[in-house]
C-alpha cells in the first residue's frame, strides 16, 4: 500500500495554550508539517499574512468553501477559518507528517474523512485558567474573551472522542506529552501503513 505522512488534529478551548504547544512541538520535531488556516479574522498583533494564517475577505472565504477549497472549515468565536485541501494533500502526499491546529467542528469533520488520523485535546488545569490566560495575553476585546470563554463550556464536551487528551498546566511538560504521543504514533504507523482514509 501506499504510505503517506501521519495526520495529527489539536484542539482545545482559546486560552488553553495551543499555540505554544505547537511552538515547543516545532522545535523538538522540526520535520512535523503544519498547516497555515484561512481565516477571515483580523490578524492580531504581531501576526503576519501566511505564517500564522493566510488572512482573506468574507468573500474570498465563501467563494473558496463554495469551490471546494477546504478539507474542513467552521465558524468559530465568530470568524470563518478553514484548512486547505491542497497544502494538506501535498504534505501528506509528501509522506510528511502534519498537525493541524483546529477546532473541535472542524476537527469532527477531519474525522470524518480520515478516520485513522491522531486527535489530541489540549484541557486547561481548571477553567479559571482560561480566563486568566485569555485576559493576560490582551489580544482580544472583553466581548471576544466573553464569547471565547462561553464557547468553551461546548468545545470541552467534545474531548471524550478524541484519542488523547493533555493537560496544560506546566508547558514544557505538555510539549513533553505531545512529543511523545507524536513520535508514538509516527513509529506505529511506520509499522503498520495503513491509509487515513479507512477505518
Ligand atoms: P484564533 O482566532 O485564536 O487564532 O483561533 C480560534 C480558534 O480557531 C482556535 O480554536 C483554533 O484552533 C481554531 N482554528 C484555527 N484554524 C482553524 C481551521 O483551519 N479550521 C478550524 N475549524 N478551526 C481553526
Amino acid at each position: 500500500m501506499e504510505s503517506t505522512g501521519q495526520l495529527f488534529v489539536l484542539s482545545g478551548p482559546s486560552g488553553v495554550g495551543k499555540s505554544s504547544l505547537r511552538e515547543g512541538v516545532r522545535k523538538r520535531l522540526p520535520e512535523l508539517a503544519y498547516s497555515i488556516s484561512h481565516t477571515t479574522r483580523a490578524p492580531r498583533q504581531g501576526e503576519s499574512e501566511g505564517r500564522d494564517y493566510h488572512f482573506v475577505s468574507l468573500e474570498t472565504f465563501l467563494a473558496m468553501k463554495e469551490a471546494g477549497k477546504f478539507v474542513e472549515c467552521a465558524q468559530v468565536h465568530g470568524n470563518y477559518y478553514g484548512t486547505s485541501r491542497e497544502q494538506l494533500e501535498k504534505h501528506l502526499n509528501d509522506r510528511r507528517d502534519l498537525l493541524l491546529e483546529i477546532d473541535v467542528q472542524g476537527a469532527r469533520q477531519v474525522k470524518e474523512h480520515f478516520p485513522r488520523a491522531c486527535f489530541i485535546f489540549v484541557l486547561p488545569p481548571n477553567p479559571e485558567t482560561l480566563e486568566q490566560r485569555l485576559v493576560e495575553r490582551g489580544t482580544e476585546q472583553a466581548h471576544d474573551v466573553e464569547q471565547r470563554l462561553e464557547d468553551s463550556s461546548r468545545e470541552l464536551l467534545e474531548e471524550s472522542w478524541y484519542d488523547y487528551s493533555i493537560v496544560n498546566d506546566v508547558l514544557e511538560e505538555a510539549v513533553e506529552e505531545l512529543v511523545a504521543i507524536i513520535s508514538a504514533n509516527v513509529a506505529s504507523r511506520r509499522q503498520s501503513p495503513e491509509s487515513l482514509e479507512s477505518t
